[in-house]
């Protein structure tokens, strides 16, 4: 089938990448990103994102495969010759320079002139809202404002790629989201490309364009932020993506993509397919706290199981509640906090439904569910 570049900037085609000849930390990675895009990686810790974006910048080899721009290989360009601006979580400014000697600096070495440098030195100060620091040093910045320097020096020489890891990962909250609408807006006014790295999915979530799932080195899902969280491709993805109760399931069947399937304990539940196939004998449903629906009484639902109440949280706008199945699993729920917000009694029984569409059915491959991560 012959390929369609249309749109096509950046491409990675099999990527791969060991250290140290043994394992590889990237395993045939492939990726392709259209101009103006913002695609994060998000992933992980040691899943291989910096990695990624080190050999794309040139600051590390690729161990086979090509990265593209434009149909062009890069692998053998020179690092300071890609044409690519970078921001890292730890990317110090030059301390002994002053905020707009650290933003001349990019445009020096690429030999701007003097004039030209100081009228682009004034314009992404006033980008960036600190027009009246121009003359102060790092050291006399905030942790926010230095963060604003260092993106304003990536971008202050208009690259048309520009990588970012974890930029925003020393930042308290409140600063991290203001810096993300920050970040937002600037790509959005100047339309150059983005490959923002993070381990944080709602970051991920808003401010992408499309997101790359990796794992253990390897792309899990590549999608649109909805799509990621809508239809999840397999347990990785639904486990790592937002929240949701995973219950195993036993002899798959799959008819017209909805699969029934057994709990433990007899009930028997309908699913969509995510990615199933006949021969497995055991599977994962996935199902987010926020389709259940508490005591279906008169409702037409797909599946209906019987639960009993463990636990109600109280979180302000919501309402989490803990239940048990009869297989012993336990599930979450969350519902608006308003008046029909039930109250139950300890060990109280109830009835749990949920429609099949909203649920979905995935190979148990425990080997890519890792735990909990920090
Ligand atoms: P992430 O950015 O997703 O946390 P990295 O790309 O930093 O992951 O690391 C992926 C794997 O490669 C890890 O196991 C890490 O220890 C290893 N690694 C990263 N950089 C090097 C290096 N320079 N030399 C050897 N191993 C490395
Ligand atoms: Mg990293």
């Amino acid at each position: 089938m012959p390929e369609t570049n249309e749109g096509e900037f950046l491409k990675f085609a099999n990527v791969r990448k060991t250290y140290d000849q043994k394992t590889l930390v990237v395993k045939d990675f492939n990726l392709h990103i259209k101009q103006g895009e913002f695609v994060t990686l998000l992933g992980p810790s040691g899943s291989g994102k910096t990695t990624v974006l080190m050999m794309l910048a040139g600051f590390e080899n690729v161990t086979s495969g090509a990265i593209t721009v434009n149909g062009l290989p890069i692998t053998k360009t020179a690092p300071h010759k890609r044409n690519i601006g970078m921001v890292f979580q730890n990317y110090a400014l030059f301390p002994h320079m002053t905020v707009a000697e650290n933003l001349s600096y990019p445009l020096k070495v690429r030999s701007m002139l003097g004039a030209q440098i100081k009228d682009r030195v004034a314009h992404y100060l006033k980008l960036i809202e600190l027009e009246q620091f121009g003359s102060r040093y790092p050291g006399q910045l905030s942790g926010g404002q230095r963060q604003r320097v260092a993106l304003a020096r990536a971008l202050i020489f208009e690259p048309t790629l520009v990588l970012m890891d974890e930029p925003l990962g020393a930042l308290d909250k409140k600063l991290r989201e203001q810096m993300q609408l920050e970040i937002t807006r600037l790509h959005k006014q100047l339309g150059f490309t983005v490959i923002y790295v993070t381990h944080d999915q709602v970051e991920a979530l808003t401010m992408s364009s499309r997101i790359a799932v990796f794992n253990e080195g390897v792309v899990q899902q590549y999608a649109t932020p909805d799509e990621l969280y809508e239809r999840p491709a397999n347990a990785f993805v639904a486990n790592f993506i937002g929240e949701n109760n995973l219950i195993p399931a036993r002899s798959p069947a799959i008819e017209n993509n909805t699969v029934t399937a057994a709990l433990e304990g007899g009930s028997v539940i309908r699913a969509s397919n995510g990615n199933c196939d006949t021969a497995d004998s055991e599977c994962i449903v996935s199902i987010r706290p926020e389709k259940l629906i508490i005591q279906t009484n008169g409702l037409k639902l797909d599946n209906q199981v019987d639960a009993r109440f463990l636990a109600r949280h109280y979180v302000g706008d919501f309402i989490r509640y803990y239940f048990a199945l009869p297989n012993g699993s336990h599930i979450a729920v969350k519902t608006l906090n308003d008046k029909n917000a039930p109250d139950f009694t300890e060990g109280q029984s109830t009835v749990l439904g949920w429609a099949a569409k909203d649920c979905f059915a995935f190979k148990s491959n425990t080997k890519s569910i890792p735990g909990e991560q920090a």
